[in-house]
Order: structure tokens, then sequence, then C-alpha cells
């Protein structure tokens, strides 16, 4: 059967508007600063094991149930292993618990303005859902939180507005949806925020995921996880199996366990990208540039005169990369990476000459 000049098969395809990443661009002298990966290298700990690794351990299936890194996690966060997940990156983790726990056929409900793969996957999996306005501050209004709902799900930090939710928020969210599971998606969270973790150990129908791919500097090696209540991880496993059980590969999981066992190294790495970010805060705001207080490895700017999609494609054709979002409420705010000092200070002494050469 053809309709119009699609033949039959081409309309049961699964049609979807992808989610778009960031540039990954090949030209290294590019300063990126368009999807906040860590500036800075894995543990010295990783590199020794990558050096010494054998290629032997390639002819064998990975470990489906990933106990290695599964307990290390474990341990960091002092719970026990049947609360831990591991997947792909955090898309994964995320995308693997829309699949799982979002099947009511009411609404999910998350802001207005946050990471913008959740509206992909509700519409992937055929998940209905409706976004709640951030405030003029982008922050979140509890109270739209308490309607009936297929699931809620809040990034915090949020992205891309780098604002961090005080524990009490998520709390209240949580403890007024407890027919829902709430998915709280820390990816940022290592940068000043609180986890709400321990609060996994009170509610069951709460899931927190979080990533190697900033804190911990392996955007690269494609890790994420999430902690939460038995019964959750339980579900969760039983849809991976149900998928593909060997998700993360040999190297990924002795890789991540060595970074998960090198907590200095893990905290102090933290502490540079901070100080980083109060040295990135201090330049902009003399350059005329007003942010939301961050609690990520980024800031997202608007400048007094300049509008930012001026700015981002001026900063592109000279090889400066930062993330621009042409979307309502935010398309006059750059989301700047926390790089190197090196790449913050070739950023800003472009905007400076730019800005002064500029008549604004
Ligand atoms: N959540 C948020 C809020 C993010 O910004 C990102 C990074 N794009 C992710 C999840 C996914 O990160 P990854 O898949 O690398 O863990």
């Amino acid at each position: 059967m053809e309709t119009g000049s699609r033949k039959g098969w081409e309309n049961y395809i699964r049609r979807v508007r992808p989610y778009v990443p960031g540039e990954q661009p090949k030209d290294k002298s590019i300063v990126k600063l368009n999807t906040n990966e860590n500036p800075f290298p894995p543990s010295p700990k990783v590199q020794r094991l990558l050096n010494n690794l054998d290629a032997e351990i390639f002819r064998l299936y990975p470990d489906p149930a990933m106990e290695l890194l599964v307990e290390e996690l474990a341990k960091f966060y002092g719970v026990g292993k049947e609360h831990v997940f591991v997947g792909v990156g955090s898309d994964d983790v995320l995308s693997m618990a829309f699949l799982t726990f979002f099947n009511s056929g009411k609404p999910v409900l998350f802001p207005d303005i946050t990471y913008s793969f959740y509206p992909v996957w509700c519409e992937l999996y055929k998940i209905p859902y409706e976004t709640q306005p951030l405030d003029e501050n982008f922050r979140i209004s509890v109270g739209d939180y308490y309607k009936e709902n297929g699931g809620v799900i809040i990034a915090n930090p949020n992205a891309p507005t780098s604002i961090y939710e005080d524990l009490d928020v998520i709390e209240d969210i949580v403890a007024h949806n407890r027919d829902s599971v709430v998915i709280i998606d820390e990816a940022y969270v290592d940068y000043g925020g609180e986890s709400a973790i321990p609060l996994t150990g009170r509610y069951e129908n709460l899931l927190v995921v979080q990533t190697f791919s900033k804190s911990r500097s392996m955007a690269g090696m494609r890790i994420g996880y999430a902690i939460g209540s038995e019964k959750l991880i339980k579900a969760l496993n039983d849809v991976k199996y149900s998928f593909n059980s060997y998700t993360l590969n040999q190297v990924a999981i002795l890789a991540g366990a060595e970074e998960v066992r090198d907590r200095d190294y893990f905290y102090e790495r933290i502490e540079k990208v901070i100080k980083l970010r109060e040295y990135a805060e201090e330049r902009l705001e003399k350059l005329g540039f007003d942010f939301p207080k961050s609690s990520a490895n980024f800031l997202f700017a608007t400048h007094k005169s300049v509008h930012a999609k001026e700015l981002y494609e001026v900063l592109r054709s000279n090889k400066i990369f930062v993330r621009y979002f042409n979307l309502p409420r935010i398309d006059n705010y750059l989301r700047i990476s926390i790089g190197t000092r090196q790449q913050m200070d070739k950023l800003f002494d472009f905007l400076e000459s730019y800005l002064s050469g500029r008549d604004n």
C-alpha cells in the first residue's frame, strides 16, 4: 500500500525529532566551551590502568551486572549495591528510566527551561508531558508539581540555567508525589549542590541520576548511574536486560571503578573548576554580563547591551565555541563551560577587545 509518495512501510517508521548535541569539532585549536566537559583529565590511576591493559580482556563478554563498578559506586555513596544502576552515560540511564517508570498515560512534568533531551524521550516513547514554567528568575515554583502526573523529572542544578534548588524544594516535590516516580538529574551536582542521594533511603519513589561526564572527567567513556530504592533499581535492570545485557564495555567498567577509587583527586579537581568559575564570574561581570549564581561547571550569561546571538556568532567565527539556544526566554543567553585558565583568558580577552571596539 502506498499513501501519497510514501511506500507503505515508510508510514510505519517511528519518526522522531532528535536531540541535537553540542558540536565536537575536529580542529584542536578551537577553544571548546560548548559541552560542559571537564577541562582536566581523569585520575592518573586511570591512565596507569589503561597503559597496562591487555587486549586479551576483549575476548570475553563483559560482566553484564558490572559488579566491579557498581560496588565502587555503592561504597562511595554509602549505599548497598542493590541500590545502584549503571548505564552508558546518564543519557542512557535517563532514557531507560523514562521507558521503565513513565507508563501511566498521565503527563510527566518538568520545567519549561531544562535539559532539552526530556521532551525528546517523551516523544520517542510516546509519553505525554506538560512543561511547568520557571519563574522570571528561572526558579521552580513547587506548587506546579502538586497536581496529578505520570512522573516528574528535575535537573538539579538545572541546565542550561546553572541554578541549584535547595534539597528542601526537592524533598517537597518528592513528598507531594508519592504515587509517581520522581527523577532528579544531578549531572552537575558536584560543583556546588547537595545531592538528593540521602533522601533515596526515605523515599522509595525517588531516583537520583549522575554521570562520569562532568566532575569525573570521563565524557568520552560514557558512564552514568542511578541510585534509588531496591524496587526502582530492580525495575531498571529488568528493562535493561530486556534491551541489551552488555551495556558497558570492559574498559569502561575497569576505568570507571579506578576513577571512583581516587577520591582525593576527584575532590581536588572539583575545587580547581570552582576556582576557575569564580575567576570567570569576575571577568564576565567586568565585561557587562549578568548571570545567575552557578552551582555547575558553566555560566549562563546575558550581556547588558549586546545580543547573545551576535556574541555566539562572532565567538564562533573566532574559533571560540560556546552554546547558544535559540529558544523562547533564553535566546539572549550564552552557556559558557568552565575551561582551563588559558581557555578562559582567550575567551575574555577576545570579548574585551570585541566589546570595546563595538559601539554599545
Ligand atoms: N543531564 C544533563 C542535565 C546534562 O546536561 C547532560 C549532558 N548533556 C546529561 C544529563 C547527559 O550526560 P551524559 O550522557 O554524558 O552522562
